[in-house]
């Protein structure tokens, strides 16, 4: 007989020293911090104050290795019933978020601490005003024709809600102040053209009847949000755009902060009105930026694949949303409409997006 207590003990040890060794590999798990990083030092120090983490757990045979469940993966999402889309035509992400001091637009800032910032967001088709909303709306890059002429070829999101809710054309509007824009309210597309349409109003008098001033727009979005209650609405105002093609540096830069005023106020127009407060969503981007200053003629003009032309700002507030952060994850223009048809479930037939999981909670 060979000393049962000796093996006990040897057992014991063994034992005792898997369970250390287990405990430690626990104890430090691998932590990967996937929160932002906005191309600027200010808000990336906000964001980092409460950085989202995933967590890796440590190598187990018995278990298998999942990310976190989030509201998405469970299937809870979602608690938004309505979507406004802001698009500021034009600025320049170097007047906006890549502005350190971010002075132009302190009331998107002030949002960003409800909201969620995408520091890594691109226009990457044409970079032009009727392309980059058809981008938006229908999640497909065409180089359209940019005076209205054309229509997009596939449904949009107000065409894809309207069919798949039976809900009436005046729960979803474009109300904009280039009258071009109009053409966000149909496509070509055989079954689609002419049906499903939303209510537009844009420009002076509609298509072909010229631009309008952005504080008639800012007053009319105001009155169709409190008269009709749209589920989907988008709202465009013109004047950076207007005043960088002008050449008019001042008035190029006071109209982002302009704008950067209507925003706030739309915000917090939908938060005190009961129909909206906190099962709204509201996003902010734009449909295109302006050449670099080292390009053609800088930030006068705009349309072509320069990364002034490109990046652009994209800023969300939802109830389905995280909060106070900032991802630089690469993530364009197109991806918008898959993202809002998530958050009013229903399916982009022709949308080549791809849904933006980082900013959900
Ligand atoms: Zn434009
Ligand atoms: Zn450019």
């Amino acid at each position: 007989m060979c000393c049962p207590n000796r093996i006990t003990a040897i057992v014991i040890v063994t034992v005792l020293c898997f369970f250390i060794a287990c405990s430690k590999e626990t104890k430090t798990p691998v932590t990967t911090t996937i929160a932002a990083t906005s191309a600027n030092d200010k808000t990336t120090t906000t964001a980092s104050s409460t950085p989202a983490k995933t967590t890796t757990p440590a190598k187990n045979p018995d278990t298998i290795q999942t990310a976190p469940p989030t509201n998405l993966s469970k299937g809870l999402c979602c608690k938004t019933e309505n979507v406004i889309i802001v698009v500021i035509d034009g600025p320049r992400y170097s007047e906006t978020w890549g502005d350190y001091t971010l002075k132009n637009i302190p009331g998107q800032f002030e949002l960003y601490h409800y909201g969620v910032l995408l520091g890594n967001f691109r226009n990457m088709g044409t970079t032009n005003t009727d392309s980059g909303h058809d981008a938006i709306c229908t999640g497909n890059y065409e180089n359209l024709e940019n005076t209205g002429q054309v229509l997009p070829q596939y449904p949009s999101i107000f065409q894809e809600f309207l069919k798949s809710t039976g809900k009436p054309a005046g729960k979803a509007w474009v109300v904009a102040s280039k009258d071009k824009l109009q053409i966000l309210g149909n496509c070509k597309q055989d079954g689609w053209a002419g049906q499903y349409m939303p209510r537009t109003d844009c420009g002076i008098s509609g298509l072909f009847s010229g631009y309008r001033s952005d504080d008639t727009t800012f007053a009319h979005a105001k009155s169709v949000l409190a008269t009709y209650h749209p589920n989907l609405m988008l709202i465009n105002f013109k004047d950076p755009d207007y005043f960088g093609h002008a050449n008019l540096w001042g008035s190029y830069v006071k109209a982002i902060q302009t704008t950067d005023g209507y925003i706030k106020a739309l915000y917090d127009l939908i938060q005190a009105d009961p129909t909206y407060r906190d099962k709204t969503t509201f996003i902010v981007t734009n449909d295109h930026g302006r050449h670099n200053d080292n390009v053609a003629d800088g930030f006068i003009s705009h349309g072509d694949d320069c990364d002034g032309c490109r990046h652009i700002e994209f800023l969300a507030v939802g109830p389905d949303f995280k909060k106070g952060i900032g991802f630089d994850t690469p993530y364009e223009q197109i991806d918008i409409s898959q993202t809002v048809a998530k958050l009013l479930n229903f399916k982009m037939d022709y949308g080549k997006g791809k849904l933006i999981t980082d900013i959900f909670n």
